[in-house]
């Protein structure tokens, strides 16, 4: 790893000018906007044609830190319109956003840490860092070689950083509540180790995986067993023995309310128990607003349950996968990726988050009347929405609402 002192500092460009972000905002607009979705979002939320009552959470969609991350990629492609741009792997979970910015000619690098292709760029080259920011390493190396960085980092996911830091810094492990493969655990964990006494890590992904470290802060056990567990999951050199006796808990940004304060709760529990005091047992929720107001949302639609529930987004998006299992737990529920999906009234496909897999569904789509509740993931765009919409009603053989 290349240290901070031999990186070459990347230039600081503001890429926001008024005049390039007026046409940023309308290509953005015409690429991802839906006025129709607006305008029934607007309105309440609530829509009825023919015998087809559809609800829309009152939030989803785009959150904050998305459109932000989509205007800076699409101000880079503006402002460096001769260089060549490179993405860190997806700006977004979502891949028909990413298709798109591919039809840019913005490309992404390849390889799990992207050191080839990193290897081979040049100053002359524009690296755009995606809104789960990356990890430490990458981007140093990629300010090694000297490129443009349009890091489009989100501030809530710095948040996380922070914290994790500071628990570095103080001697205590950071339990993460995350998936140890996705991009923002991978760089939130990188950042434990980035400080001066380079910390230690463990990521539980869920309540099974924190139960078991439960039982290893209680109890000690099987050092080797603990490793197999988390290989993949924990920092280089990590020993149960040794750094599990001071503990912070952190979350990555997109996890499920209700199940981060679990896990804080249980953790915080067996470390009172093993010790007799809180005293080495810190937290800090990074849940950020955008999925908890997406969460609250939909648990305020399925307080009156509609009769199914479509969810719109990638599969590989956190925030959505979470919003489908809120769903599915009350009512028929199907995660689409888009219009696409809904083939006919007798067939469906859709993402299985158990499974991890798209699966399919026959006659999901009741004749007679029906009501649809119908939310979507931070990173899917308003007119993937409407194109669901059209959809069902098209099946249905009802007419829409005027397109604008
Ligand atoms: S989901 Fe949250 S952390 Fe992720 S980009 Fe949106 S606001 Fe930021």
């Amino acid at each position: 790893m290349l240290s901070m002192s031999t990186a070459v500092p990347t230039k600081r460009i503001n890429l926001r000018t008024p005049e390039v972000m007026e046409e940023v905002q309308a290509a953005v607009e015409s690429h991802y906007h839906s006025p129709m979705v607006e305008r029934l979002r607007s309105s309440g939320g609530v829509a009825t044609f023919g015998d087809v009552t559809v609800r829309l959470a009152k939030q989803f969609g785009f959150c904050y830190g998305v459109e932000r991350a989509i205007d800076l990629a699409y101000a880079a492609r503006k402002v460096f319109a001769d260089r060549n741009i490179f993405l860190v792997g997806e700006i977004i979970h979502n891949p028909d956003v990413n298709t798109q910015l591919a039809a840019m000619g913005i490309r992404t690098l390849s390889g799990p840490c992207k050191l080839a292709d990193i290897d081979k760029l040049s100053a002359e080259d524009v690296v755009i860092v995606p809104a789960f920011g990356a990890e430490v390493a990458v981007q140093e190396r990629i300010k090694a070689r000297g490129c443009q960085i349009v890091d489009t980092t989100c501030g809530d996911v710095m948040s996380v950083w922070k914290r994790v830091r500071q628990y570095a810094n103080d001697g205590v492990t950071s339990i993460i509540h995350g998936k140890s493969d996705h991009e923002e655990t991978r760089a939130t964990s990188s950042r434990a180790r980035s400080t001066g006494g380079g910390g230690h890590f463990v990521v539980v992904y869920d309540l099974e995986e924190t139960d078991f470290l439960c039982a290893y802060l209680r109890q000690g056990g099987d050092r080797a067993a603990f490793l197999d567990k988390f290989r993949g999951a924990c920092s280089e050199g990590f020993d149960p023995d040794l750094h599990l006796r001071k503990v912070g808990v952190a979350n990555q940004t997109t996890m499920l309310r209700s199940e981060t304060e679990e896990v804080q709760r249980r953790i915080r529990s067996a470390v009172t128990a093993r010790d007799g005091t809180e005293d080495n047992f810190r937290v800090f929720d990074t849940i950020c607003g955008a999925t908890q107001e997406r969460q609250d949302a939909l648990l305020d639609l399925l307080s009156e349950p509609p009769d199914l529930m479509l969810v719109v987004g990638g599969y590989n998006s956190s925030n959505t996968t979470h919003l489908a299992d809120m769903a599915r737990e009350k009512l028929p529920t199907y995660f689409v990726l888009n219009a696409g999906c809904l083939e006919s009234p007798q067939l469906i496909r859709h993402f299985d988050t158990g499974a991890g897999r798209e699966t399919t569904t026959g006659d999901w789509l009741p004749s007679g009347p029906v009501s649809l509740g119908i939310t979507a993931g931070a990173s899917c765009p308003s007119n993937l929405i409407e194109d669901v919409l059209l959809r069902v009603l098209e099946l249905r053989k009802v007419a829409g609402p005027a397109v604008v």
